[in-house]
């Protein structure tokens, strides 16, 4: 079972400078406070009360962790060492930005039990890094999974279709170019305009136009069956819903959906089920049977897919959970017999 999230959010905390697109605190709904050793420590057993015997991750989110004065890093990782000891805690992830690491702090972070970094990437392409105030190059990027690598630490990549200056060409550059520093893991957060950004006012003016929806979606489809054919999971697509990022006037423009990943699945559900269909003559009766808990990936979003495949290919579908199924396929039951389909996002890693 994986390690239980014990989350820290330091918005802004360590950033040199605010990048166009980013409101860490509207975003996570905290304020940039560093947590105190007691604050630390009583979170920690509040997870471990509430999920006894769960091994726990402590993580820090939402800033530049490792840009934080030495002191305020030490301070915030010292209290963690007696439980990393003792295994009450099983490891520690963070995030921050490519500029901001090097050996020395790799080492450091190793030394304190730090076993993942997430690295705010968000493209590859020096002239949307340029267009998002990001501050740094590819260079940087490369740089610093080299470090964290040879520290030992796992490396997580973001990545942000959409940017200032992006394209399709561009977004699937950024990710051959991720998938080829071989990460552990990436994260592809659709870039989303949030009030009070200079990506706002940007839009305001007409200066930046963000992703479709629809597009969007489309286009981390594509990526994350690239990234999985690579042999890269990707951890999460699209921002995690919150209060404050859905309170009004928080979000001004952008492919935001509360489920976006799951619009995401549901699509690549639905190109294996066209697939599935291959010389079903129309007009049949169809059933797909769906892995344990999969039923609504095939069914869509207000039971959009099993209409388009009525309207695209004239079939009446339904679909039905079939516990024994191997999670990773889908299966098609009609008058001529019954199909398998592998789900493309959901190879096994090698
Ligand atoms: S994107 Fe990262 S580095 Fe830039 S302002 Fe946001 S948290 Fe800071």
């Amino acid at each position: 079972m994986r390690p239980l999230f014990v989350p820290f959010f330091i918005p802004h905390l360590g950033c040199p400078h605010r990048c166009v697109f980013c409101d860490q605190e509207k975003v996570a709904g905290a304020r940039g406070v560093l947590p105190t050793p007691a604050e630390l420590l009583s979170r920690i057993e509040e997870y471990r009360a509430g999920a006894p015997g769960r091994s726990l991750e402590v993580a820090f989110y939402g800033g530049t962790f490792t840009a934080l004065p030495p002191a305020d890093q030490e301070a915030l990782l010292a209290p963690l060492q007696p439980l990393l000891e003792c295994g009450l805690l099983a490891s520690v992830r963070l995030s921050t930005r490519p500029d901001a690491v090097d050996a020395g702090r790799a080492r450091f972070l190793r030394e304190r039990g730090v076993a993942t970094v997430e690295l705010g990437v968000q493209s590859m392409d020096p002239e949307v890094l340029l267009f998002s105030g990001r501050g740094h190059g590819v260079a940087e990027v490369e740089l610093a999974v080299a470090a964290l690598k040879e520290a030992g630490i796992a490396v997580g990549i973001q990545l942000m279709p959409g940017l200032p200056g992006d394209t399709r060409e561009r977004s699937f550059a950024t990710l051959r170019a991720a998938l080829a520093l071989r990460p552990s893991f990436l994260r592809i957060y659709p870039t989303l305009v949030i009030e009070g950004t200079e990506l706002a006012e940007r839009y305001r003016c007409g200066a930046y136009t963000p992703l479709a929806l629809p597009d969007a979606v489309t286009l981390c489809k594509e990526m994350l069956v690239a990234a999985t054919c690579a042999g890269i999971p990707v951890i999460r697509m699209g921002l995690q819903p919150t209060a404050e990022l859905e309170r009004p006037g928080t979000l001004l423009a952008g492919p935001y959906h509360p489920a976006f990943g799951q619009l995401v699945a549901s699509e690549i559900c639905f190109d294996v089920m066209c697939a599935l269909l291959d010389g079903v003559p129309a007009g049949s009766r169809v059933s797909f049977g769906a892995p344990s808990g999969r039923v609504s990936d095939l069914v869509g979003q207000k039971r959009g897919n099993l209409a388009r495949l009525g309207a695209q290919h004239g079939v009446d579908a339904s679909v039905h959970e079939d516990a024994a199924l191997d999670p990773e396929l889908i299966s098609l039951k009609w008058q001529g017999g019954v199909r398998y389909a592998r789900r493309p996002d959901l190879h096994p890693q090698h």
